[in-house]
């Protein structure tokens, strides 16, 4: 049978915002805007509601943000306390499916298809999930219920915040053929541009072209959005195995420009995950280097030893190695100042399975 699932979206309401609300409550109320200084060189992370209301919205500049709402309070971003609620809600998910396809912190797929919970009720699934959300984290959410993934997502945004909407499998092709383009996850701006200029607004235009005529304009997307249009998408919801890793991470209060300090973070952070490693009797082969902009442009680099496992020295030797690389990509704004470095280490075993013994590798990267 074809697409007869049950998909929920979930999406926390204006996150970043939300839990700062939450955690002080005078601001609760007021136009919040996380990241960015007003008069900074920033971008706005995330803004609540109130902020919205003048036009603010995230990966705008900072100084337009300001401009266009000056009475707003602007906050610096606690990744930590976000990734907190990310994980409670997380595990909220898990209490109802093992479907879970997590997209970012505050949002994820779930398939409910096979969950005999509330009667199998998809609509009854999700707002039992954002009433508990609401219990533990003091947070709202909201949801979209339909029977695929495309559908879902943009169920879940009708009616925001505090939303809780479902598309029916017999209204999806009717609500698709009104929707614009805009409106459809995956189809940025540049590709919204050149659709209008091809005259296709609304599902409903994208749907008098053949699959031909798309894949000559839109080369390998176009099946994506000839099925869509449709009101069909059977992408599965992918549960992403869990990786085991361990890791730490620091904000800095003031950003980093200097090398050694950058590398004296890196390095004091490396020695107390090995430490960790070694206490569990855990040992690691790949070692994962984080790096967050002032903007908020965030990179990642790893290195994987070919043979053996990471030691104190031989991570000491790549973290140089790795930063060097993650440097080079500069901020797309501002200056190469940075907020936030992690280090983490994956690709973990147990230290007494039955593995090469652990060698001090000669360390081959640029
Ligand atoms: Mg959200």
């Amino acid at each position: 049978m074809l697409d007869c699932r049950k998909i929920i979206h979930i999406d926390m309401d204006a996150f970043y915002a939300s839990v700062e609300q939450r955690d002080a409550p005078e601001l609760i109320g007021q136009a919040v805007i996380v990241g960015g200084k007003p008069r900074g060189r920033g971008v706005v992370a995330a803004c609540s509601y109130e902020a919205r209301k003048f036009g603010v919205h995230s990966a705008m500049p900072s100084a337009e943000a300001y401009r266009r709402c000056p009475q707003a309070i602007f906050i610096r971003p606690r990744f930590e306390a976000y990734q907190a609620v990310s994980q409670q809600i997380q595990r909220i998910f898990l209490e109802y499916t093992d479907v879970v396809e997590p997209l970012s912190l505050d949002e994820a797929y779930l398939d409910v298809t096979n969950t005999t919970l509330m009667g199998g009720s998809a609509l009854r699934i999700a707002q039992d999930i954002r009433r508990v959300i609401l219990q533990r984290t003091q947070l709202v959410a909201s949801a979209g219920i339909s029977y695929n993934k495309f559908l879902a997502k943009i169920a879940s945004d009708i009616d925001k915040p505090n939303g809780c909407r479902c598309i029916l499998p017999s209204e999806g092709p009717a609500f698709v053929r009104e929707l614009p383009v805009k409106r459809f996850h995956g189809i940025g701006k540049a590709t919204e541009a050149r659709m209008h200029a091809l005259g296709i607004e609304t599902g409903e235009d994208l749907r008098k072209w053949t699959l031909e005529e798309l894949q000559r304009e839109f080369g390998k997307s176009a099946h994506y959005y000839y099925h869509v249009s449709r009101g069909v998408d059977e992408r599965p919801v992918r549960v992403e195995r869990t990786r085991k890793s361990i890791g730490n991470e620091r904000t800095f209060g003031e950003n980093l420009s200097s090398h050694a300090q950058m590398l004296e973070v890196i390095t004091g952070l490396s020695d107390q995950l090995m430490d960790k490693l070694e206490s569990r009797s855990f040992v690691a082969s790949t070692l994962n280097l984080k790096l967050r902009y002032a903007d908020f442009t965030t990179l990642t680099r790893a290195h994987k030893v070919q043979r053996g496992v990471f030691t104190k020295e031989t991570a000491k030797r790549t973290l140089p190695f790795l930063l060097q690389r993650a440097l080079s990509v500069p901020p797309q704004r501002g200056l190469p100042h940075v907020r936030l470095l992690g280090v983490s280490f994956s690709g973990l075993t147990p230290a007494d399975e039955d593995r090469p013994e652990q060698l001090d590798m000669p360390f081959n990267d640029p």
